[in-house]
């Protein structure tokens, strides 16, 4: 069975990817990825500039990009512009597009990765919670995607590619609110690649699994150190890595997938097919962040 692609738990770079890979495929592309400057948008980042494109990563917090930016650009040779927005104020994403479009001219490739997420029960999820987690994701997802459509994508063409989730395929338990939210983005996808696809504008989503090293399954893994992928039922028997996810992006963003759009690509070992969506054993991972 092939090995999983290197990766590392912390917001690090790589050592020695480009020994194992042939990096070329988005060369002179330029990439503005929200939510960028941590966990799977942190590496999709990293390997899009390992294989020559230059980036935009933007989130809340300007230290936080800022600091990912710096050792995106040294482990990488590529330019980083760190920009702090968040995804649902329109007037902060259309300053962030442009400001992106001064420094490098052009866009070429739009990641909506920033998204927020906890388990909590529907019976106790706050109204509010769950409009904020909509509005992260799904507003947050369709801003971006219709201020980048109207400054460049519109008149040059551009590939989107919306990070989102199984959770809504099966109607995963203690998730009412990112399912629901991924769900809309998935339809999202669909939306925009009909309407957007004479514009030369691919649209595709890409679900993760549960992945390691990130901060939405340290969570679950903190609160139960036992959990095991046995006890999880993936089929590949482990869980998936951000590098694997990197990949998946790159695939859909690169001149390789020139003929996919409206699609949504599930990286996740099989484990949609199988995750037991058994409350009492979820229930004890469930956060006490729903009080948004
Ligand atoms: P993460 O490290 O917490 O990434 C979320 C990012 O979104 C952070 O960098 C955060 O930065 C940014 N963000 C949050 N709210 C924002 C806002 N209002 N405006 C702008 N940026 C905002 O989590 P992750 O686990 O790597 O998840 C990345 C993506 O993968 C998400 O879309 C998630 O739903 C999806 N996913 C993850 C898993 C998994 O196992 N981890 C599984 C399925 C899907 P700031 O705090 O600085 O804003």
């Amino acid at each position: 069975m092939a090995q999983p692609p290197p990766d590392v738990s912390e917001d690090e770079c790589l050592p020695e990817y480009r020994h194992r890979f042939c990096p070329d495929l988005l060369r002179d592309k330029v990439a503005f990825i929200t939510g960028g400057g941590s966990g799977i948008g942190f590496r999709i980042a990293e390997i899009f500039m390992r294989h020559g494109c230059h980036t935009v990563i933007a989130s809340r917090s300007l230290p936080r990009v800022s600091k990912a930016a710096r050792k995106l650009a040294a482990a990488t040779g590529q330019r980083c512009l760190p920009l702090s927005l968040d995804v649902r104020a329109l007037p902060a994403v259309t300053a962030a597009v442009d400001q992106a479009l001064r420094e490098f001219g052009k866009i070429d490739i739009l990641v909506n990765c920033a998204a927020g997420n906890f388990l909590c029960p529907a019976s106790a999820l706050s109204f509010n919670a769950f409009k904020t987690v909509m509005d992260i994701d799904t507003l947050g997802t369709f801003n971006a995607s219709r201020v980048l459509y109207e400054k460049f994508f519109r008149d040059h063409g551009g590939v989107i590619v919306n990070i989102t989730a199984t959770l809504g395929t099966r109607g995963q338990v203690l998730q009412v609110h990112a399912g629901s939210a991924k769900a809309a983005v998935d339809a999202m996808t669909r939306h925009l690649a009909v309407e957007w696809g004479p514009q030369n504008i691919r649209v595709n989503s890409l679900a993760p699994g549960p992945i390691s090293g990130t901060e939405g399954f340290r969570r679950l893994v903190t609160s139960q150190a036992s959990v095991g992928t046995k006890t999880l039922a993936i089929p590949l028997q482990r869980l998936g890595n951000k590098t694997e996810v990197a990949h998946g992006a790159l695939f859909l963003a690169s001149p390789l997938a020139s003929y996919v759009t409206g699609a949504v690509l599930v990286v996740d070992g099989g484990a949609w097919l199988t995750f037991p969506n058994d409350l009492k054993l979820l229930a004890d991972f469930a956060s006490f962040s729903a009080k948004l």
